[in-house]
């Protein structure tokens, strides 16, 4: 089992950052395995492939290989919900660290190999992004998971928050940029794999991005842009998975709109992120 693991806020590119991965053969990108559960029905969502997850070739027969060997509870393999709190909590403060005893690292590890077995790649990749989710995997298999911690500008994502979902600057840097990477960056850094990389080195420089993560994950480089896309079988996928990948590289005008004035107390807050998140 080898699992690579997008941490990272949203609006930070991490669709991009995947479906650029996915090109590669030796890996397989999974999309937000955190929603699993909600494909796990005859009528539930649809795979990005435009079938139902249980007609799709990759994850109808993952479903059928876990269902046959445990009882799921599709829940605690794709959550960390808040109804089990203390049982996180347990398992984080390392009384159910050990493999047999961590039933949430023990379900995940089962679907990670039922992937790998079904889709023959040697690296799934999770686009989760949520920290909560990743932290018992790390735990339980500190040698297997791999970290990917995306980050984007400060000024850009706080920017395109701002811009798309009419955040608050404050709920924007303190309440999402900030508390999710200061978290990524504490509890993953000391972990052994585990590397940061910038959404604006992806989009300038996307091959040397893709060749480096190939060589920490082990797998050989493959030119992203070479052939023609590979099918995407992504959980939670957006429409954007549906566009060529060279232009998703390329940003839209429409989307960035006028550049934002900031006030002094803006760019005091700002800099600090950039220093503690971005560049420190
Ligand atoms: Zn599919």
């Amino acid at each position: 089992m080898k699992l690579a693991y997008v941490v990272a806020c949203t609006h930070t590119g991490s669709t991009l950052l995947t479906r650029i991965l996915n090109q590669n053969p030796r890996i397989f990108s999974a999309g937000e395995l955190q929603y699993l559960d909600r494909y796990w029905h005859p009528t539930g969502r649809r795979c990005s492939c435009g079938l139902h997850a249980l007609e799709c070739p990759v994850w109808g027969p993952v479903f059928w290989r876990i269902a046959r060997t445990t009882e799921l509870d599709m829940v605690p393999i794709s959550r960390v919900s808040s109804e089990r709190g203390l049982e996180w909590v347990r398992a984080l403060s390392g009384r159910l660290s050990s493999r047999g005893k961590n039933p949430f690292g023990a379900a995940n590890r089962e679907l990670f190999e039922a992937i790998e077995s079904v889709t023959g790649a040697e690296v799934v990749l999770d686009n989760s992004k949520s920290v909560w989710r990743l932290l018992p995997l790390v735990r339980a298999y500190p040698q297997d998971v791999y970290v990917i911690h995306l980050v984007r500008s400060p000024e850009g994502h706080v920017a395109s928050r701002m811009r798309r979902k009419k955040h608050g600057f404050l709920d924007a840097i303190v309440g999402k940029y900030l508390r999710t990477n200061l978290l990524a960056r504490a509890s993953l850094r000391p972990r052994p794999h585990y590397r940061r990389v910038r959404y604006e080195d992806l989009v300038s420089r996307p091959e040397s991005t893709v060749r480096e993560l190939g060589e920490r994950l082990g797998v050989p480089f493959h030119d992203p842009f070479e052939g023609e896309s590979r099918a995407s079988h992504d959980i939670n996928g957006n429409e954007e998975t549906k566009s060529s990948v060279a232009a998703s590289l390329r940003p839209d005008p429409a989307r960035l709109g006028k550049p934002m004035e900031w006030s002094a107390f803006q760019r005091a807050l700002l800099a600090v992120a950039r220093r503690w998140v971005y560049e420190g």
